[in-house]
């Protein structure tokens, strides 16, 4: 049996009917950019994460830069960001023209340490990016608390993490603001690219409302120098359907996750992702460790299933970022040579959970 690490096209299959009726609605009406595809989308996705504001953007790096942009950061602010964690969160303070400054993980939950933070603040910190990495919440009120303390801005990356929940409440209404992607493989993705921002902050609202189209509250009238970066109209009808799904998606991911932190935790040696008691994760990716990760990783194709590593090169190892070569985070090192990403996804069978995990006691055996 082949076991991809994630079933776009079931996905599809799942919601053809509905999905393929928005299509044409969206033909037929007309209009392609800044319609009411879009309108629907963002009161629908703004309630769903128990915010005042959604406001759709190109793809999720868009949405936090213009997140950024819109508190005023830019040259000569620093920005604390995970030393573990996708580029694009890194990227995103970089465009601002403010430095990324990085923060290690703790081990067991891959996220941001919040004991670590006040060490890397200085007078130029502005804000603190928190990553809900793999679908994982941030730990956030030690994080926010530190944050009043020092008056810093507290931007969530929620490109992760679509209805996750913190202490109750869901990711997308823990801080400032926070940058969501819908990139076709996120819980919640679209068919191309696509992004939002949501926050409870009247201000903030308006200011990435206008920064996303050219800098233009009304047509043809530009009030500061922004940007173009829209979610369209076929994309937002795309994600109202699949919006419907989101709970009942996640759902799925947690019965896989159940059963692969059931049935791997007697295998010596594999370290398997930790969840605090206040956190409600929605399982964008399921990540072991082992330190023989790449030999697990080429052992596991040969038996037809698919794994990814999120990420191999820790973005201040990254030929982007030159400048921060020789700077040590040991932490991110070692975990990115040791994590692998296990098939995960809402279409997965129970029939596949069971051939990757018996495959994996076999790979590790001897090893
Ligand atoms: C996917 C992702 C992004 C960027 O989203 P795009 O839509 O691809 O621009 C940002 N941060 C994290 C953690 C992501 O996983």
């Amino acid at each position: 049996m082949r076991v991809p690490f994630l079933d776009l096209k079931a996905i599809y299959s799942e919601l053809q009917e509905a999905l393929d009726a928005a299509y044409r609605r969206v033909m037929a009406s007309g209009r392609y950019i800044l319609g009411e595809e879009l309108l629907a989308f963002e009161s629908e996705f703004a309630a769903y994460c128990g915010v005042k504001h959604c406001i759709g953007t190109g793809n999720g790096l868009d949405a936090l830069h213009l997140i950024l942009r819109a508190m005023d950061i830019g040259p000569g602010d620093e920005v604390i960001v995970p030393a573990n964690t996708f580029i694009a969160t890194w990227l995103a303070v970089t465009y601002s023209g403010a430095t990324p400054v990085p923060v290690e993980p703790q081990e067991g939950t891959y996220n941001i340490d919040p004991a670590r933070i006040e060490d890397a603040i200085t007078a130029r910190t502005r804000a603190i990016i928190a990553v809900h990495l793999y679908g994982q919440p941030a730990d956030m009120d030690p994080l926010r608390e530190i944050a009043s303390r020092h008056g810093l801005k507290v931007v969530e990356d929620a490109a992760q993490a679509h209805g996750a929940r913190y202490k109750g409440r869901r990711a997308g209404g823990l801080a400032d603001a926070a940058g969501f992607s819908f990139y076709p493989g996120k819980n919640l993705g679209a068919f191309g690219d696509g992004g939002a921002v949501t926050t409870d902050d009247d201000s903030l609202a308006s200011r990435v409302r206008t920064l996303r189209n050219y800098g233009s509250p009304v047509k043809y009238f530009h009030e500061v120098k922004g940007f173009n970066s829209r979610l369209d109209e076929l994309q937002a009808a795309f994600l109202r359907v699949k919006l419907t799904k989101l709970d009942a998606w996640n759902d799925r991911r947690r019965l896989v996750a159940a059963r692969y932190l059931e049935e791997l935790a007697p295998v010596p040696g594999l370290l398997l992702p930790h969840v605090p008691p206040w956190a409600e994760p929605v399982w964008h990716l399921f990540i072991i460790r082992t330190p023989h990760r790449d030999l697990l990783q080429r052992r596991l194709a040969e038996r037809g299933i698919e794994t990814l590593i999120h990420y191999p090169v820790p973005p201040h190892r990254q030929g982007a970022y030159r400048e921060m070569h020789r700077r040590s985070y040991p932490i991110s090192e070692r975990l990115h040579a040791e994590v692998l990403s296990l098939p995960m996804g809402p279409t997965m069978s129970e029939a596949e959970v069971a051939v990757v995990v018996s495959a994996i006691k076999d790979c590790l055996k001897g090893s």
